[in-house]
């Protein structure tokens, strides 16, 4: 039962945080529901989940058309600067920003529906070739370009970790995007805020609790496996 599996990872939350000496309140499970039907997604918001994260732009509104209005929806994947407009004022949250051109689509587009988007920077931590996100070293660069935008406000970082057998050799890469964190934090920077940190997936979101993270994304823990039939 989904709410069984919501409920298991919700307890190791809770007990990673006891183990860490942090409050389970400042932990947020967001439900990655990607690929998974609408009546899966209800099942977990009838148990309580109002925080679904999505990867694709028309997936993430055909959802938001017929869900509950009370749900806040997580922009999770690449954000391609040309579907920017389909989602800004239906996500709390978009996680993956990693370049100026597209914070700059995304004040555009805020501008023109008179709302405020709260975004994370995405930050390819392990440098990994294949993943989207900025360089730690240019992260904070780009934070102060995107800063000076209006219609958008950043709230922290963002990374997606390699995939690994054990998840303890991620644990270094979420101690850095922290430390970038409080590094940034420190600059005080107008419009910034450095309070959210989105880490950690089924496998290894107990070590990134350890390690900071405030929003974990957890899809195949809750929901089981992804098919893909395209
Ligand atoms: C799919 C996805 C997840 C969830 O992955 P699981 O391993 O199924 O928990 C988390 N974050 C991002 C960015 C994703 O695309």
């Amino acid at each position: 039962m989904l709410k069984d599996n919501y409920d298991k990872v919700a307890e190791k939350i809770s007990h990673a945080c006891e183990r860490s000496g942090r409050d389970v309140k400042d932990v947020t499970l967001i439900a990655v529901s990607k690929t998974k039907p609408v009546s899966m997604l209800q099942e977990i918001y009838d148990h309580g989940c109002r925080n679904f994260g999505e990867n694709k732009v028309q997936e993430l509104v055909d959802k938001y058309e017929v869900m509950p209005k009370d749900i806040q929806w997580h922009m999770i994947g690449h954000l391609q600067r040309n579907k920017v407009k389909y989602i800004v004022d239906k996500v709390a949250l978009i996680h993956s920003v990693d370049s100026l051109r597209l914070a700059e689509e995304i004040s555009k587009e805020a501008l023109k529906k008179n709302v405020e988007v709260n975004i994370l920077i995405e930050v390819n931590v392990a440098m990994e070739e294949s993943k989207f996100g900025t360089t730690a070293s240019e992260t904070l660069s780009l934070v102060e370009e995107i800063s000076k935008l209006p219609g958008i406000c950043i709230k922290g970082l963002m990374t997606i970790a390699p995939y690994v057998e054990n998840p303890e050799e991620n644990r270094q890469y979420f101690a850095q995007l922290k430390q970038l964190s409080v590094d940034i934090s420190a600059k005080n920077i107008d419009n910034v805020t450095m309070d959210v940190l989105s880490m950690g997936m089924t496998g290894d979101y107990e070590v990134a609790v350890s390690e900071g993270a405030t929003l974990v994304r957890v899809g195949t823990g809750i929901f089981g496996e992804r098919h893909y039939t395209e």
